[in-house]
């Protein structure tokens, strides 16, 4: 894993650091506060990195709050999609600042009920029966409703008649009394309660009103002591609604307080759920945890570990700008990461038969190969080598460019740990495709041989055929072909047709024990990741990402 970062420093961490400080709250209390209505995406990784973060640095707690009071959008398995996400991204380094079993916004249902009286009763509320198109409009507008002189106890008689079901949905609201001509739409009496009669995932039919975003989620804070409430800057236009709720219900201090920044994009992707649950139901993708996907689920699959997203996540900072950032950030810091703790080994994606006729036939030798030239202490294992081995089809050429110095017919090539080979025959089949090379080896040229420093230009890897594995690998590529597939139009329509291609790859037998949780490099290819898919027959390999940055090169043309 990843070094950790040191100590991030950003306006908000100056925030509670400056209120721990001054001993404004006994601990600071921060959330994570998902709506459970699709799986979590880097950008969520963000935010809990940010959460979690804080709680971790100044001795605090992070509660996980499901967002759940939407009723007809939530569903359980969504709820457990993303407890398994914030536990691979924290464990082992925040999980002791968890505040505890996930919370559920829904069980203060009767609270927010309470307090929505107690609004009423300050005559701080009213209960409107405006259609919500009027609503909307004449909140444009700044026009108030004919309701809103109603008296509070008519008001508390409708609400109270809103809640045991007596009225359609639509038909009426609670509504805060606030300035109908504030500057700020939202707080031109906003929406408190809607009449819904949907059931919901944790309440059943108990509830046919349901509270509105700013409600619920300022109580919700409330009631659960957060000291920073971190969210990002399209909500900055909220803020004075939250603290219009604090101090219209007279809630004792401390209260929380909102502080926005600067959600994630990502170049080549979209990261909004409505349009990855779009990819997904259209099957555009392999579901949620396709490897393609910049869903946490997606970015594990893919072979990304907790400490890399972490490292992203510190390394793009917190700000109060919107930007974009580069996917080429994404991928550095996991070459970044693989380079140094990746276990190097050979495996030909594509493979050419090589038949050596002057080496004797059932000899196998055993060659000595490092497994991690960043890192002494990975030692070194055996490769086999035998008269028959696979190499890469794209490392032999019948007529190459000029500067090819891989294998052409007559010419040679150093393989990597072992000998100098000459290709002396190139065997064909009925349709003219090459199928398999005759070479000759120069015996005394592997290490410590007589001829071991003789220079070729080119070093080339390959497999033992006699020893090796079949697998299936992965080979992904960006999911978009536009940097901004959103701001570009349709985003479907950008999806690069190229991002995703399978082969049957020969690997080296040392492979046979590899491990889930141990990442790879096969040499000249990438850094590569069990999937689960693999069986006790079969391998299935994604590569998480390749060895060098194949897009800038594509930027500059
Ligand atoms: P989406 O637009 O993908 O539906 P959302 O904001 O509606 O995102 P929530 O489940 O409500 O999703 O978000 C939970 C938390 O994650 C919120 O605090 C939100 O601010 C944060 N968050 C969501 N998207 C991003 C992002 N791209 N970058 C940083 N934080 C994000
Ligand atoms: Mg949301």
């Amino acid at each position: 894993m990843t070094a950790e970062t040191p100590t991030p420093s950003d306006f908000i961490r100056d925030i509670v650091a400056e209120d721990v400080r001054t001993g404004k709250y006994e601990q600071s209390r921060t959330r994570f506060p998902p709506e459970p209505n699709g799986y979590l995406h880097i950008g969520h990784a963000k935010s809990i990195c940010l959460n979690f973060g804080i709680a971790r640095e100044f001795g605090g707690i992070c509660n996980i709050r499901m967002d759940d009071t939407n009723p007809t959008k939530e569903e359980a398995e969504y709820v457990q999609s993303i407890m398994t996400d914030v536990h691979w991204l924290i464990d082992s380094w925040a999980d002791k600042q968890v505040g505890g079993a996930p919370l559920y916004a829904s069980d203060y249902f009767d609270r927010f009920y309470e307090y929505a009286v107690d609004l009423i009763r300050k005559g701080k509320a009213y209960v409107d029966d405006t259609s919500r198109e009027d609503t909307d409009e004449y909140r444009r507008l700044g026009k108030a409703s004919s309701f809103r002189e109603r008296s509070v106890d008519e008001s508390l008689n409708l609400f109270a008649r809103m809640k045991t079901g007596e009225f359609p949905d639509g038909t009426r609201t609670l509504r805060a009394k606030i300035d109908m001509n504030a500057a700020n739409v939202w707080l031109r009496d906003p929406v408190l309660y809607r009449i819904r009669h949907a059931s919901h995932h944790r309440t059943g039919d108990k509830w046919c009103i349901y509270p509105m975003y700013d409600w619920a989620h300022t109580l919700s804070d409330y009631i659960e002591g957060i000291t920073h409430s971190i969210c990002t800057l399209e909500f900055e236009v909220h803020r004075p609604l939250y603290d219009w709720i604090l101090e219209a219900l007279e809630l004792p201090k401390p209260r929380p307080r909102q502080y926005e920044f600067a959600r994630l994009n990502l170049t080549y992707s979209v990261i909004s759920k409505r349009k990855l649950i779009q990819l997904v139901n259209e099957k555009l993708v392999n579901g949620w945890d396709d490897p393609r996907m910049v869903t946490i689920s997606g970015l594990r699959r893919r072979g990304v570990t907790p400490g890399g997203l972490r490292t992203f996540a510190y390394n793009i900072g917190i700000t109060k700008y919107p930007s974009v950032t580069d996917m080429a950030l994404l991928e550095h810091t996991m070459r970044d990461e693989f380079n140094r703790t990746a276990t190097r080994r050979l495996v030909v994606l594509r493979p050419i038969k090589v038949v050596l006729t002057n080496y004797p036939e059932g000899k196998t030798e055993e060659l000595d190969a490092i497994n991690n030239p960043e890192d002494p202490n990975a030692g070194t294992r055996k490769i086999p080598f035998g008269r028959e081995f696979y190499i890469e089809r794209e490392d032999f050429m019948e007529t190459p460019p000029p500067k090819f110095f891989r294998l052409r017919p007559g010419g040679e090539v150093r393989l990597k740990y072992a000998y100098i080979i000459k290709c002396d025959e190139v065997v064909k089949d009925e349709g003219g495709n090459v199928i398999e090379l005759r070479c000759t080896v120069d015996l005394d040229s592997k290490s410590g041989g007589p001829t071991a420093g003789r220079k070729v230009k080119g070093t080339i890897h390959w497999v033992s055929a006699a020893h090796s594995i079949d697998a299936e690998i992965r080979l992904y590529d960006r999911l978009f072909t536009v940097p901004e597939p959103d701001a570009s139009g349709d985003f479907k329509s950008f999806i690069n047709p190229d991002s995703l291609e399978v082969v049957n790859a020969k690997c080296e037998p040392a492979l046979a024990d590899a491990r889930l949780e141990e990442r790879y490099q096969f040499e000249r290819h990438g850094y590569f990741a069990l999937d689960l898919d693999s069986t006790s027959e079969k391998q299935v390999w994604n590569r998480t990402v390749t060895l060098r940055d194949t897009w800038a090169k594509e930027a500059k043309k």
